[in-house]
């Protein structure tokens, strides 16, 4: 394993980067404002023996919660600052992290600048000793980014990290840290290269993003880790699985294990044929789910899409409303949760929204229709 060679930051009593042990968390499934259940989801994570717990904040309500969250554990806390900047002088006094999407900076106040947003979070920040994430995501890059590199998106993510990065080092904060996620193992292995030769002085937190179900999901996830953490690459990691919140802390114990198989030079071998047919990607969910429902409609897609295991379609499953429309855009057939309805998509079109007891018969009509077009199948039934 070659050593890593990023500088050492400080998160709360956590340090990562350099020769410190490589972090593993994870995030809160439940809405922030539910106290009682995320509360519960602490507890689930930090009994895993998460070293850092993220949690989503999108509103005043949320920050009201948080406190109360903060009086009743000692856990290093990360906050996602989702769409909402102007919360961070808020939320930094109770936090140790706060991580911003580049790509969603350009929400609010468009009348000002993207530096002067970055200098807001990094004032609040600075006060509150709290390290920073520039955290971008491959379903919600900057469309400044997204237009000026569109024949690379890989470029577009490792371009505006790294120009992130500089206005951080321009304001002269160190604390900061960068992710460059996408559910495509390969981009993720590509992205985190690129960008750890440009700036190998910035620790770098890993994951693949919406990786999906298990096993599925942590296989792809296994495919980053091991090429990118035996080339000395990444310091913090998460695995995002699709599991029932109870079950939120087997993402800590799937992470510890794979650090330890690289550790001792233990690399699991891919299932033959792995990646070649069907393809499911599906959220992690966080707090923005829009219905419980959601974790049971990922696994019901699997389900029924098995009999059409051999043929190469990618169906995305997300779980809200807010990252599902854009980050079902690539797949072929996507589906995003609302409150009561699931929305689906074929590539960048609409079909329709359906009620959660339709949407699986209506799913399967148009996978039968996309593998009749491209492979002249038809009339195939579910086992
Ligand atoms: S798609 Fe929505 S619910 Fe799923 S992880 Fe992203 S923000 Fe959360």
């Amino acid at each position: 394993m070659k050593p890593r060679q990023t500088r050492k930051i400080h998160i709360g009593s956590l340090v990562i980067g350099g020769d410190s042990p490589i972090a593993v968390q994870s995030m809160a499934a439940t809405q922030t404002r539910d106290i009682a259940a995320t509360r519960r989801q602490i507890e689930v994570l930090e009994k895993a023996g998460a070293d850092v717990i993220r949690i989503a904040i999108d509103s005043e309500a949320d920050v009201e919660a948080l406190k109360e969250l903060r009086r009743n554990t000692d856990s290093v806390l990360s906050v996602d600052l989702q769409e909402n900047y102007k919360i961070a002088p808020l939320v930094a006094p109770l936090v140790n992290k706060i991580r911003y999407n580049p790509g969603h900076l350009f929400h609010l106040e468009k009348h000002k600048t993207i530096p002067e947003k970055v200098r807001f979070i990094v004032d609040s920040a600075r006060e509150n000793h709290c390290a920073i994430r520039i955290g971008v995501n491959c379903g919600s890059v900057d469309p400044d980014y997204k237009e000026k590199y569109k024949d690379d998106p890989i470029e577009a993510m490792v371009r505006c990290a790294a120009d992130h990065c500089k206005l951080l080092d321009e304001m002269g904060f160190a604390d900061y840290c960068v992710s460059l996620k996408d559910s495509d193992s390969a981009k993720v292995v590509e992205a985190n290269k690129r960008f750890s030769a440009e700036r190998p002085d910035v620790p770098l937190h890993l994951g693949v993003t919406e990786a999906g179900l298990p096993p599925e999901g942590i296989i792809k996830t296994r495919i980053a880790f091991e090429q990118l953490i035996s080339a000395g690459i990444g310091d913090t990691i998460r695995v995002s699985l699709t599991l029932p919140n109870e079950e939120k802390g087997k993402e800590i114990e799937v992470g510890r294990e794979i650090l330890k198989d690289i550790d001792e030079g233990r690399f699991r071998s891919v299932p033959e044929n792995f990646m070649e047919g069907m393809n499911i990607i599906s959220c992690p969910s966080c707090s923005r789910v829009e219905n419980n429902k959601f974790v049971e409609l990922a696994q019901d897609v699997r389900k029924m899409t098995r009999y059409a295991g051999k043929y190469k379609l990618t169906i995305a499953v997300m779980g809200c409303r807010v990252n599902g429309p854009g980050e079902t855009d690539d797949a072929d057939l996507g589906l995003w949760c609302g409150p009561s309805r699931v929305n689906l998509k074929k590539g960048t079109q609409t079909l329709g929204s359906y009620s959660y007891e339709e949407i699986i018969e209506r799913l399967k009509l148009e996978v039968d229709r996309i593998i009749a077009e491209r492979y002249g199948a038809v009339g195939m039934n579910c086992p």
